[in-house]
């Protein structure tokens, strides 16, 4: 739990507090039972919250012996910088996986918004839309205006992952090693014309060992040979 608090802008390593709103992606479960006061039949992974299209995040103590809000927590709007509350979002649609669970989807944050590396914590979601094959759910959430998707890859396509470079900064390199592999560089100009000048030569020698006698042959080589060196010194030269 406090790693995905740590990677979502938990504790101190949290950047500034952005405006604005946010796409970011994450799961659910789905409640067996609908509720009946205009909620959806989704709740949090982590804790039992229970959704409306809309949540906005309290910041409130777990229960006791479960690993914990900081002291101090539960007294200011959520989130914070050296918190975990807020609700959580990934920018990355793949590491919503990290919290697996029945119900994949996208949300739209606002008000305040806490950037980790690979995540948020906000103030404000609503459900943007989910992936669901479940009729229960998709009614419910037609009902409350989300879009419903019944593949992943569809619902990618209409809400891909926003650059967010501009906020974030380049990306740190991967820890593991792997890094970007670079393009195979292209023969300069002058390498070029090196590797022409060597083929020619080699053409006028293979032409003069074949057709001339071994003397004449020797020369129109030394000749060639000469040529190229000739060409070459005046082409560095510039
Ligand atoms: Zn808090």
């Amino acid at each position: 739990m406090s790693q995905i608090s740590d990677a979502c802008g938990g504790g101190d390593g949290a950047r500034a507090l952005v405006p604005g709103t946010l796409r970011g992606y994450r799961t659910w479960r789905l409640l067996r039972r609908a509720p009946e006061d205009g909620a959806l039949p989704l709740t949090s992974v982590t804790r039992g919250v229970r959704w409306a299209p809309t949540l906005t995040a309290e910041c409130a103590p777990l229960e006791p012996g479960v690993d914990g809000l900081p002291e101090g927590a539960g007294a200011h709007r959520a989130p914070t910088a050296g918190c975990r509350c807020g609700i959580y979002g990934w920018y990355d649609p793949h590491d919503a996986d990290i919290l697996r669970a029945r119900v994949f989807g996208v949300v739209q944050a606002s008000g305040l918004v806490v950037m980790g590396e690979r995540g948020f914590r906000a103030e404000r979601a609503t459900i943007a839309a989910v992936v669901t094959r479940n009729r229960r759910l998709a009614r419910a959430c037609e009902r409350a205006g989300v879009a419903v998707y019944r593949r992943k890859r569809d619902l990618l396509a209409d809400f891909p992952p926003e650059d967010l470079t501009a906020l974030l900064g380049p990306r740190p390199a991967p820890a593991d090693g792997h890094h970007p592999v670079t393009p195979p560089q292209r023969l300069s100009a002058f390498d070029g014309v090196v590797l022409a000048a060597m083929l020619a030569r080699l053409a006028v020698i293979v032409l003069a060992v074949v057709t001339l006698p071994p003397l004449p042959a020797v020369m129109a080589a030394a000749a060639a040979h000469a040529g190229v060196l000739a060409f070459l010194a005046a082409r560095a030269a510039r």
